[in-house]
């Protein structure tokens, strides 16, 4: 058995090569999409649990080679974070997302908020908050409408200095969302050092969420503790009726998932919101 080992040791390492190797292309075919303007936002919905009304857009980046098939982010965003590129995509997403918003106000729709994705490295890169800042002011955007959403990542590792920017982000005005709550590996408490306004429960806490199983239990728990420091509580990926109405029944605050709308292009997100508010 030692032996077989050692043998499939050799192919891992072939695939690890060959893997390596894809990813430094993929890498050179980002830095190029950068300047060629191949990426694109899609927008996702999110409705107030009771009265249905819509709070805001998360912004999800996507990537459009020219003649070949949409890239979903899962494949190329952790190319992009491997190699540094994040920070210039990300600034794109920032501003993109911003001036789309304005856009939309400036169609006559009324204000709603927008959601970016903001990865450690991002936020971790020099002049991250006057980014933010200088973004704002450009599109006139008033803070209180932007949010970032930030996975438990940034709290395990220089956790102290992603803190310190986290307040000077919170001083500027914006809404800091803490995303995939529940799966980071994060102790909860830098939630007492630090106060989101939002906690995003993941995703795989709703899948085969049956009254009694274990999901549930935890997406319960995670709603209660929300609620009880404050925060607005948001359900993502939710995809049927029985789940909005569990989350509803526990008074979840915010939902989002397919069972709404899947994330859409700019135009065909400002029709659905245009239906939705008539
Ligand atoms: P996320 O931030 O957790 O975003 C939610 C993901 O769940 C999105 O996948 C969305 O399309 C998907 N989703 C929403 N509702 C449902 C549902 O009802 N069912 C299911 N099965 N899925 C649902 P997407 O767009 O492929 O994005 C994947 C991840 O890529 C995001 O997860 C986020 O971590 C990352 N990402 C996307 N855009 C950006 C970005 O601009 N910057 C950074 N740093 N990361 C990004
Ligand atoms: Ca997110
Ligand atoms: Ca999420
Ligand atoms: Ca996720």
């Amino acid at each position: 058995a030692k032996n077989q080992g050692c043998g499939s040791y050799a192919i891992h390492d072939q695939n690890m090569d060959a893997e390596a190797e894809q990813r430094s292309e993929m890498g050179q075919a980002l830095r190029q999409a950068l300047l060629n303007d191949e990426f694109v936002l899609y927008y996702q919905p999110k409705v107030h649990m009771v009265t249905g009304a819509v709070t805001g857009v998360e912004a999800l980046l996507r990537w459009q080679p020219e003649g070949k098939p949409l890239v979903m982010p899962d494949r190329f965003i952790p190319v992009l974070e491997e190699t540094g590129l994040i920070v210039q995509a990300g600034a794109w997403v920032l501003q993109e997302a911003c001036r789309q918003l304005m856009v939309w106000r400036s169609h006559g729709m009324p204000p709603i908020g927008v959601a970016v994705n903001v990865s450690a490295r991002q936020l971790q890169s020099p002049g991250f908050v006057e980014l933010v800042e200088r973004v704002l002011k450009e599109t006139r955007l008033e803070p209180r409408w932007l949010e970032l959403e930030l996975t438990e990542t940034i709290f395990v590792d220089n956790a102290s200095d992603n803190v310190r920017v986290l307040r000077r982000l919170a001083d500027l005005g914006v809404s800091l969302a803490i995303d995939d709550f529940g799966t980071g590996h994060s102790s909860l408490s830098y939630l007492s050092n630090f106060s989101p306004r939002t906690l995003k429960i993941d995703r795989s806490f709703l899948s085969e969420a049956e009254d009694g199983s274990d999901n549930v239990v935890i997406a319960r728990a995670i709603i209660a503790l929300g609620h009880g420091m404050g925060l607005n509580v948001v359900a993502e990926g939710v995809e049927t009726e029985a789940q909005a109405d569990f989350l509803r029944g526990y008074g979840c605050d915010q939902m989002q998932g397919f069972l709404l709308s899947r994330p859409q292009p700019a135009e065909r997100m400002e029709q659905w919101l245009r239906a939705r508010i008539q």
